[in-house]
C-alpha cells in the first residue's frame, strides 16, 4: 500500500526503528509517521512494545537501529531534553507530581526550565492557563495528595503542556479511570488536539481509542502489524486474532 495522501507534511516520523533490551527484540524496524494536527491511537496486546515506542521517540534510551525525523530534522540522537524542547512531551502512566508542592507549582516548575521564563507573575498566569485547559483551574492551590485519580491524570497531563508541546504521547492517561473520568479526560486531549497538538493515544479500551483516533496502529511483539483507518484496523483479521489470544 502507498502512503496516503495528507494535507499536512509528518510532523514525527519513525523510520525503521529498532530497539533490543539484552537479545530481546522489543521493537522490530517499526515505520511510523504522525501528521500535524493529527489524532493516532497506538494499541496492542500487554509487552508489545507500545511504553517502549513511545520512550524511543522521546530520546529516554537509544535506539539499536532506524531514525526519528521531527519536522523532517533528525533528532535520533538528540537526549530526551532536548526533544522535549523541540516540542515531544509524553504523559507517565502512573502520574508521580512533587506531592510537596501545590498544583500551581506542579505546573510552574516545568513551565520556567521550558519557556526559560522566570518572571514569577508570568508563570504563575501561564501555569493558570494551562490549569483551565485540562480542567483543574478550581484545584490551583490545592495539594497533589487531595486530587482524585482523574484529577491525577488531568495533572499529569498539564505537565506535559507546560512544555508546550507540538506532539504529546499520552501513555495510558486513562487507565483504571470509571467510563465517565474517561470521558472527561478524552475530552480534555480533544481540546489539547483542536488546539493544534499532536496527539498519540495509547489505551486499552478500545471505546475509547476508536472514538479519538483518526487512524490506528497496531503493534504485536514489536513489530507494526496494521495502522490505518480505525474501523479496517479493528476489523483485521490478524488484530482480531491478536485480541482474541489475550
Ligand atoms: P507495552 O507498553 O506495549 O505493554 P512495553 O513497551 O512496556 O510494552 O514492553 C515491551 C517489552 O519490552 C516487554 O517484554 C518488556 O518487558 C520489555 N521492556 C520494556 N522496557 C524494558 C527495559 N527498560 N528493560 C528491559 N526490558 C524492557
Ligand atoms: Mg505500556
Amino acid at each position: 500500500m502507498g502512503e496516503a495522501v495528507t494535507q499536512s507534511a509528518p510532523v514525527l516520523r519513525a523510520l525503521q526503528v529498532t530497539k533490543r533490551f539484552d537479545g530481546f527484540v522489543a521493537l522490530d524496524a517499526v515505520d511510523f509517521s504522525l501528521r500535524e494536527g493529527e489524532r493516532v491511537g497506538l494499541i496492542g496486546p500487554n509487552g508489545s512494545g507500545k511504553s517502549t515506542f513511545v520512550n524511543s521517540l522521546t530520546g529516554v534510551f537509544p535506539i539499536d537501529h532506524g531514525s526519528v525525523l521531527f519536522n523532517g530534522t533528525d533528532i535520533t540522537r538528540l537526549t530526551a531534553w532536548q526533544r522535549a524542547r523541540l516540542g515531544l512531551a509524553r504523559s507517565f502512566q502512573l502520574p508521580r507530581p512533587f506531592k510537596s508542592q501545590s498544583v500551581r507549582q506542579n505546573i510552574e516548575i516545568p513551565l520556567m526550565f521550558a519557556v526559560g521564563q522566570t518572571n514569577p507573575d508570568r508563570i504563575a498566569a501561564e501555569a493558570e492557563a494551562i490549569l483551565l485547559q485540562v480542567g483543574l483551574g478550581a484545584q490551583s492551590r490545592a495539594s497533589p495528595k487531595s486530587l482524585t485519580q482523574v484529577e491525577l491524570r488531568k495533572l499529569e497531563l498539564g505537565r506535559a503542556l507546560a512544555a508546550k508541546p507540538r506532539v504529546l504521547f499520552a501513555d495510558e492517561s486513562m487507565a483504571g479511570l470509571s467510563d465517565t473520568e474517561v470521558d472527561e479526560v478524552l475530552e480534555v486531549l480533544m481540546k489539547l488536539n483542536a488546539e493544534g497538538i499532536s496527539i498519540v493515544l495509547i489505551e486499552h479500551i478500545m471505546r475509547t481509542v476508536v472514538r479519538f483516533s483518526e487512524r490506528i496502529v497496531v503493534l504485536v511483539a514489536g513489530k507494526k502489524i496494521a495502522d490505518g483507518d480505525p474501523r479496517e484496523v479493528m476489523s483485521h483479521p490478524e488484530v482480531e486474532r491478536a485480541y482474541l489470544g489475550q
